[in-house]
C-alpha cells in the first residue's frame, strides 16, 4: 500500500512495485528509481520525459517536491558535476526536489508504459513483444489490415499533438497496406531491431527514431519504418505515471448548522462518505487507501465543529478543512451539504501534515 504520508520513500516503492524496477534490466545510465533524495516530504509531482535545466526549472514554478522522469541525469555516466551537470544539480538540492527516474521498465509496462500505450492511441491490438533488450521485449508488434498510409496520418496526429512532427516515413507507397506492424519507442529502429522485424514478417515500424543506415536498409527490404520522433514516442507513458498518482476521489458528509452566540456549530449527519471517482479497478491497495482515508478524515471532519467567532481556530479543525478544495456547496431543509474533491497525491501530501 501507497501510505498516504507521501515520503519519498513511499512514492518510489510503490512505483518501484507498479513498474517492476528491480527485474528489468536497462543501460547502466538509466539508473532506474530515487536518483536524487531530498529533505521531503512530497507536496507535489511533476513529470517530464527529460532531466534537463528547463524541465527542473518548470518544476520549481510548479512547486513540486518530486519529478518523475524517463531519461535521468546520469546518461552521460559518471562525470564531474561541472558546469550544465552541476546546475541541474544545485537547482534540485536549492528546491528540494527529488529525482525518480523509469527508462525501459516504463517503456515496456503493459499499461502505463509507452510502447502499449502509443499502440492503443495508434488503434493497434498487440499480440507479442518486440525489441528483445538483454531477453526483455521492449516494444509490441501485432497484426492489423490498414492502409499504411492511415498509419502514418495517424502517428502525424499523435506526434503535431505532442508538439512534433514525423521525421521521415519511408516509401508508403499508394495502396500499401501494413498487416503485421512493430512498434518501439525512442531511439527503436537499429540493425537489432531491424533484423527482428524482418524475422517477424513486420511490413511497417513505428520507431522515435534511428541512425541514417536504418532507413536505407529498410527500403531495400521493402520495410516501412514511420520516425514518429524519439520525445513524442515517450510522452505517454510518463504522463500516464502522473495519472496513477493522481487517482481522484471524492469525500463527502453533511452537517447541520448552528448559530450559536459564541460563533457557529456545525454538526455532522452519519458518518463520512468516501469514494474514488476516477473509474479504476478494484485494487487490495485501493481498499487500504479506502479504509485508510476514511479512519482519518472521519477523524478530521468531526462529529461537530465549533467555531470560534466567524474564524476557524488555527490549527483546529476548521482549519484543516481549508486545506481541501471544495467541489460543491449546497444549503436545503437548513442543512449544508459539503463535497470536497481532491488528488490522491495532493491528499497524501495534506495528510503528512494532518496525521496526528
Ligand atoms: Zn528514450
Amino acid at each position: 500500500m501507497t501510505s498516504p504520508s507521501a515520503s519519498l520513500e513511499d512514492i518510489a516503492a510503490h512505483l518501484d512495485g507498479l513498474l517492476h524496477t528491480r527485474d528489468i534490466p536497462d543501460y547502466p545510465g538509466a539508473m532506474n528509481g530515487v536518483q536524487v533524495e531530498h529533505a521531503g516530504p512530497v507536496t507535489r509531482c511533476a513529470v517530464a520525459v527529460d532531466a534537463s535545466l528547463r524541465t527542473i526549472d518548470a518544476a520549481i514554478v510548479e512547486g513540486a517536491t518530486l519529478l518523475i522522469v524517463h531519461h535521468g541525469l546520469f546518461w552521460g555516466g559518471a562525470q564531474p558535476l561541472r558546469g550544465r551537470a552541476f546546475e541541474r544539480i544545485r537547482r534540485l538540492i536549492t528546491s528540494d526536489i527529488a529525482v525518480y527516474a523509469s527508462h525501459l521498465p516504463l517503456d515496456l509496462h503493459p499499461e502505463v508504459g509507452n510502447n502499449a500505450l502509443l499502440a492503443r492511441e495508434l488503434g493497434l491490438a498487440p499480440s507479442a513483444g518486440f525489441a528483445h533488450f538483454q531477453g526483455v521485449a521492449i516494444g509490441v508488434t501485432g497484426n492489423a489490415d490498414l492502409p499504411t498510409a492511415e498509419l502514418v496520418a495517424r502517428c502525424a496526429a499523435v506526434a503535431s499533438r505532442e508538439g512534433g512532427h514525423l521525421v521521415a516515413a519511408g516509401h508508403a507507397t499508394e495502396g500499401r497496406r501494413t498487416r503485421r506492424w512493430a512498434l518501439c519507442s525512442g531511439a527503436g529502429a537499429s540493425s537489432d531491431t531491424l533484423r527482428e522485424a524482418a524475422a517477424a514478417g513486420v511490413d511497417t515500424l513505428i520507431v522515435g527514431e534511428g541512425p541514417h543506415h536504418t532507413a536505407v536498409e529498410a527500403a531495400d527490404a521493402g520495410l516501412v519504418i514511420i520516425y514518429a520522433g524519439h520525445y513524442v514516442t515517450e510522452t505517454l507513458g510518463i504522463r500516464s505515471l502522473a495519472e496513477h498518482l493522481e487517482a481522484s476521489f471524492e469525500i463527502s458528509a453533511r452537517f447541520e448548522l448552528f448559530i450559536t452566540i459564541d460563533g457557529p456549530r456545525l454538526v455532522r449527519e452519519g458518518s463520512v462518505d468516501f469514494a474514488f471517482t476516477d473509474g479504476q479497478p478494484e485494487s487490495a491497495e485501493r481498499r487500504d487507501w479506502q479504509t485508510y482515508l476514511t479512519r482519518k478524515l472521519g477523524g478530521l471532519f468531526q462529529e461537530e465543529i465549533i467555531f470560534d467567532g466567524l474564524t476557524p481556530p488555527a490549527g483546529g479543525p476548521g482549519d484543516k478543512l481549508k486545506r481541501f478544495r471544495v467541489g460543491h456547496l449546497e444549503s436545503n431543509n437548513e442543512w449544508i451539504s459539503i463535497g470536497y474533491r481532491l488528488f490522491a497525491s495532493a491528499q497524501a501530501a495534506e495528510a503528512a501534515v494532518i496525521a496526528p
